[in-house]
């Protein structure tokens, strides 16, 4: 419910309308608001959507689904909650990620501080007064003592440079901005521009309702083609009563999952693919199917040991693939693991189809959008449907969209394209007092289960003002030394490794969005090592930090 008062809420130089002001009412927001409720902290969220739930409000795309298992994907802070929300499959839909984030709003009683259609639009630090302004889209100007950024990893949409795009005749429609009523593609023809997680779930989806798809390629994806199902009768009750068991398991390991999908593999340590002959990879390809590229110890290091793991996707990229000119296109080059696998099945098996076409855009490139559909090098490929499934400026995007001026009037968005990405442990940015990400650049972030990346850092952000109330400290702020010296470990957790490989563009890398510095961004060096370098600053009196 908004707050009447809330635009013009009266106050002196010095006096704050909130503690805390919350960028975000996703899952990472949602969380924040609650924590710091509890400890007696005023907050306000403000949120660009109509309504909670980040990316699973926005991304409401046919097909749209969780790549972590949904067991796995969900809070883990309130065990009460934990018990009374029922996951109906393996893997959750869309549908029911927003109508879990809804229920936990209402069940925490959260919308009373949340002000939705209010995007930020600027934060400004103000020195003499040691506190944030911030101004929003519906015209909010509001000042907090400390601000905390819940923006979200994947939520600042990319949309391509394409010559004439907005000049197509029919719907041209985003998969992160999908219509809240949905679409009809039945009978249509119908192009999706980008193979992605989203895309591929998009075609996947639509394939038996399109009169025709047309599959426009630029980079061909791995997949793990796992089969999602509802659970079984008892299934998930038992999984339930485990809980405590799971959640220990998950943050002992390096992504925060335990069960199979996008971020766990289940590779066998002992099974040396250098050590193995073609016959035998065969073999284990018979007994496996598609589980087989991926059981092998050492892939994400090991670049050839990769290589032939690659090779066996390949092969069975092959089998299923009726035209082998299809097949060799949707064969990718580039190291296995180097971006976010894909998880979801049926993909290959749409290429047989007759009413499916491919794309490949590195053999026939996009000339330009007309009214009629897509140009490319060998012609035109008309459309009633464009959908355009090109992905996020990812880790910094959403932050760079805001405009943030920190201490002596510096923009966020200048500091970090003149310095680099820099982050003290992908929590505070030095220059920006007070003002904290929650899964920023420098943490481990999207190469962990985002609901317990996020509960961590609410967790320490909450602990962390506690501690500043406790010590009437007003501010606090990384040093830029310590802030340089925590990014250069983040650069160095991630070589050697295959995300990091030349040849490899990824979205980790920010290699997806023109313009942006080639930087590994999230934290490599696995979930529990991260956390307890967080917990020893915060236990040692936050050293790193300047607290004033
Ligand atoms: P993405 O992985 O970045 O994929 C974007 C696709 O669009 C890529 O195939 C990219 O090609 C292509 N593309 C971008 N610009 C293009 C252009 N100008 N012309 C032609 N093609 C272009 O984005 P996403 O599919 O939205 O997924 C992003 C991430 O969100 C995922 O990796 C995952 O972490 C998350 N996600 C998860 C789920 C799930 O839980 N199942 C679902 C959706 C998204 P290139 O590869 O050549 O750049």
């Amino acid at each position: 419910m908004a707050n009447p008062d809330l635009k013009t809420a009266s106050r002196n130089e010095t006096a704050t309308d909130f503690d805390v002001v919350v960028i975000g009412a996703g899952l990472a927001g949602l969380y924040m608001l609650h924590k710091l409720r509890q400890l007696g902290f005023t907050v306000q969220i403000f949120e660009s959507g109509d309504a909670v739930g980040g990316t699973w409000h926005f991304n409401r795309y046919p097909g749209a689904r969780c790549d972590v298992q949904s067991v796995e994907y969900s809070y883990s802070f309130s065990d009460e909650i934990q018990q009374e929300w029922e996951w109906t499959e393996l893997f959750a839909p869309q549908v029911e990620l927003e109508a879990y984030l809804n229920w936990v709003a209402d069940r925490l009683d959260l919308r009373r501080d949340i002000q939705l259609s209010a995007k930020v639009e600027s934060l400004s630090w103000d020195e003499a007064s040691r506190t944030w302004t911030t101004e929003t889209s519906a015209g909010h100007r509001v000042v907090s003592r400390f601000v905390a950024a819940a923006t979200g990893s994947l939520s600042a949409p990319l949309k391509p440079d394409i010559e004439g795009l907005h000049s197509f005749d029919g719907p041209l429609l985003y998969t992160n901005r999908f219509p809240q009523d949905g679409f009809d593609f039945v009978g249509k023809r119908v192009g999706v521009i980008g193979t992605g997680s989203s895309g591929v779930q998009v075609i996947t989806t639509i394939v038996d309702e399109v009169s025709a798809l047309y599959v426009f390629q630029r980079s061909a994806a791995y997949l793990r083609p796992q089969i999602n199902r509802t659970f079984k009768p008892g299934e998930f009750d038992a999984l339930k009563a485990d809980y405590a068991s799971i959640r220990a398991r998950e943050k002992a390991s390096n992504g925060g999952v335990i069960f199979s999908g996008a971020l766990q593999w289940h590779a066998d340590p002992t099974k040396d693919i250098l050590a193995s002959t073609q016959e035998q990879r065969l073999k284990v390809i018979e007994e496996l199917g598609w589980r087989a590229p991926f059981a092998w110890a050492n892939l994400t290091k090991d670049l050839d040991a990769n290589r032939l793991a690659a090779d066996m996707y390949g092969e069975l990229v092959r089998r299923v693939v009726e035209d082998p000119e299809i097949a060799e296109d949707l064969i990718p080059h580039y190291p296995m693991g180097c971006k976010r696998m894909i998880v979801g099945p049926g993909y290959y098996e749409a290429f047989n189809r007759k009413n499916v076409a491919l794309v490949n855009l590195r053999k026939n490139p996009i000339k330009r959008i007309t009214s009629a559909g897509v140009e490319t090098e060998a012609g035109l490929v008309e459309l009633e449907v464009l959908v355009l499934a090109t992905g996020f400026d990812a880790l910094t995007g959403a932050l760079n969209r805001i405009d943030i001026s920190g201490r002596g009037g510096v923009g966020l968005r200048d500091y970090w394209r003149d310095q680099g990405p820099i982050s003290y442990l992908g929590v505070q940015v030095p220059g920006f007092p007070n003002f904290f990400t929650i899964n920023g650049p420098g943490s481990p972030s999207v190469l962990v289960n985002v609901f317990l990346s996020a509960e961590q850092h609410v967790e320490w952000i909450a602990e962390c003002l506690v501690y500043l109330r406790e010590h009437s400290i007003t501010t606090i702020e990384p040093t830029e030394q310590d802030a340089v010296e925590w990014m250069e470990q983040v650069r160095t957790a991630a070589v050697g490794d295959v995300k990091t490989a030349a040849g490899c563009n990824s979205w980790y890398l920010g290699a997806n969005t023109p313009g942006k510095p080639r930087f590994f961004l999230p934290y490599s060096g696995g979930f529990p090592a991260y956390r307890q370098r967080c917990d020893e600053i915060a236990y040692s009196g936050y050293p790193g930090f300047v607290l004033r």
